[in-house]
């Protein structure tokens, strides 16, 4: 399996391999020259997650399939695999795929022969967000090894909660869980404690939105913040170089009091800036290790993806 699925897929590595070329980015212009094609095909909202992988695109010259589904076959009852072979056929050569499904890529995995990115399943996997994260923690604290991580929210209906949660384990970190009534999620094993408690201990507080559009009945929030969020009281009580993040879009005054947002230990518009170059070594990375390009000189994270 060479699609860029999950974090799981690499080895602690290969994660860091692709940090490292995302860092690289930043300060080296990398152009393909080559005339490649990659669609966008997003089946739910996104502004972050494609804007960015739009720029990341247009930085290494990659000539962008955008694709609205509400103007598309999709609305004739056309599926996800049958688009995704229609990309494939016209001459697409990387596909980033967004969907409400958790388990989308089952449809298409061995079935499609070009790489295929996954930009957010249901509210199972979000591996771009997570390497985006991955890279803001290691750029503050030159490790994860050790560092005491919590992620507060709805982690029942987060797909960034789970991705990061593995992940950061994976890499060593001491991973808690933070959650209203109702938002935790038993399948995930790894320690709940309370906000007061985790605003003390931790070195980062990942923030969650409440997922609305995953509930069947929409959660009341009047007193949420004061309750299970970020006030500034709470944040008072952080530790000195602990910082914040929060994949966005923010509920200003709900998870999070809305002057924090922008506060000294917040890292939120640090990490939407780190997913372009992130998501630039993502797809150099995949499409390296299809053969589809041969950049080696380029690039660190040749033949990063795990053959599993
Ligand atoms: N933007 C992130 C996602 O697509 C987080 C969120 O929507 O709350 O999962």
């Amino acid at each position: 399996m060479r699609h860029f699925l999950s974090v799981n897929q690499l080895r602690v590595e290969e994660i860091y391999s692709i940090l490292e070329t995302a860092e690289d980015y930043r300060n080296k212009p990398v152009n393909l020259n080559k005339q490649l094609f990659a669609a966008n095909l997003f089946f739910e909202p996104s502004t972050r997650t494609k804007m960015s992988f739009i720029v990341a695109q247009r930085k290494l010259g990659l000539e962008i399939l955008d694709f609205h589904s509400e103007s598309s076959s999709v609305l004739k009852g056309e599926s996800l695999y049958d688009t995704a072979r229609t990309f494939e056929s016209i001459g697409s050569n990387l596909l980033i795929v967004r969907h409400h499904s958790d388990s989308w890529f089952e449809e298409l995995d061995d079935r499609i022969s070009i790489p295929v990115i996954n930009a957010g399943a249901g509210k199972e996997e979000h591996p771009t967000q997570c390497m985006l994260d991955l890279l803001t923690i290691y750029q503050e604290f030159g490790t994860i090894e050790g560092l005491k991580v919590v992620i507060v929210g709805d982690i029942k209906h987060s797909r960034v909660a789970r991705s990061n949660a593995f992940a950061l384990r994976k890499l060593g970190a001491d991973v808690h869980l933070c959650a209203a009534p109702g938002f935790e999620d038993d399948e995930l094993d790894f320690p709940y404690i309370s906000i007061d408690e985790a605003v003390e201990i931790c070195d980062v507080v990942i923030l969650l939105r409440i997922q609305h559009e995953r509930h069947l009945h929409k959660a009341e929030t009047s007193d949420y913040l004061q309750l299970y969020g970020l006030t500034k009281e709470r944040e008072r009580k952080m530790k000195n170089q602990a910082i914040i993040l929060h994949p966005a879009p923010i509920n200003r005054g709900v998870e999070i009091d809305t002057d924090l947002v922008e506060c000294g230990r917040s890292r939120i518009f640090k990490q939407m800036e780190n997913g372009v170059f992130v998501r630039m070594a993502i797809m150099m990375t995949v499409l390296n290790e299809w053969g589809i390009i041969n950049n080696e000189n380029n690039f660190k994270a040749c033949k990063t993806l795990a053959a599993n």
